[in-house]
């Protein structure tokens, strides 16, 4: 079992989905915990003080919009001026959207590019000097299997999630020495907001029904047929963050039903 205890960790994105279950694996290991992400106050606040009860931990809101470099920094400062350290940084705030490449706007792509890869770099710069001055920390990136493999009309998605996986391996070799891991978690399809939301788009630019593009795009994708669930990835972050993974560093992690490697 990974004992955080005394470490804390920040989570990117951490409002709903897969970041919800970061948030909540790490602090049943013992860390404090920085959840950030977009939704109402209430149901916030509802969230955070469920891991603080549960775990007997301490939780935090930030409210670092991730397109903006400068609010990125301040979540990192947030984290380390509460706790005195931000130990794991788990970069995973993230939007879709499916559209032809000629109708695909291009404040999607920027906003796509800014969110799903550029807020990633931004966290690192700001988190790296304090791992690098307590030589010790984990950087965990969520990727997706659009990182390895492509679908079409989703074009700021698939170059977002490559080049996260081409950050995570740089970032990887710079810190090697320091104790500091930096690895990406490729998830195949999770049903979670960010799925929920993207079905009419592909709806409409495959010309299916809800049900076609569930099971005929989304579980079609993945040999054992099932969804991912947000535990499940969960519970590879937690192990990357333990003892046993000081070795595992610059590597992309599938857990995709399969769906890779066929
Ligand atoms: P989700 O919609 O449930 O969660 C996305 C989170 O990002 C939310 O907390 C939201 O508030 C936050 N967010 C969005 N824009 C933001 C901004 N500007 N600033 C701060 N936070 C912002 O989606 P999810 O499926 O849990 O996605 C989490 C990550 O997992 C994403 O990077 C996504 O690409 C990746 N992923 C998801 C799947 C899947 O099938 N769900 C598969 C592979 C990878």
């Amino acid at each position: 079992m990974t004992n955080l205890t005394g470490k804390t960790a920040v989570v990117t994105g951490s409002t709903s989905g897969i970041g919800l279950a970061y948030a909540r694996a790490f602090a049943s290991a013992g860390a404090n915990v920085v959840i950030n992400g977009m939704g109402a106050p209430a149901d916030i606040e509802k969230e955070r003080a469920a891991i603080e009860s549960d775990y007997k931990v301490e939780a935090i809101h930030s409210p670092a919009d991730m397109t903006k470099p400068a609010e990125i920094a301040e979540m990192i400062a947030l984290g380390e001026n509460t706790f005195g350290s931000v130990d794991i940084l788990v970069n995973n705030a993230g939007i879709q959207f499916v559209s032809p490449i000629e109708e695909f706007p291009i404040e999607k792509w920027d906003a796509i590019i800014a969110i799903n890869l550029s807020s990633a770099f931004h966290g690192i710069r700001a988190v790296v000097p304090g791992m690098k001055k307590r030589g010790w920390g984990r950087i965990i990136n969520t990727a997706s299997a659009h990182s390895l493999v492509a679908s079409p009309f989703k074009s700021a998605y698939v170059s977002a999630k490559h080049g996260i996986a081409g950050l995570t391996k740089t970032v990887a070799l710079e810190v090697a020495t320091h104790k500091i891991t930096c690895n990406c978690i490729s998830p195949g399809y999770v049903w979670t907001p960010l799925v929920e939301k993207q079905i009419p788009d592909t709806m409409k630019a495959r010309n299916l029904t809800k049900e076609q593009v569930i099971n005929d795009v989304l579980l079609q994708a993945q040999p054992t047929k099932e969804f991912v669930t947000s535990e499940q990835v969960a519970a590879l972050a937690l192990f990357l963050c333990g003892d046993e993974a000081a070795q595992i560093t610059g590597t992309n992690l599938s857990i995709d039903g399969g769906w890779t490697a066929a």
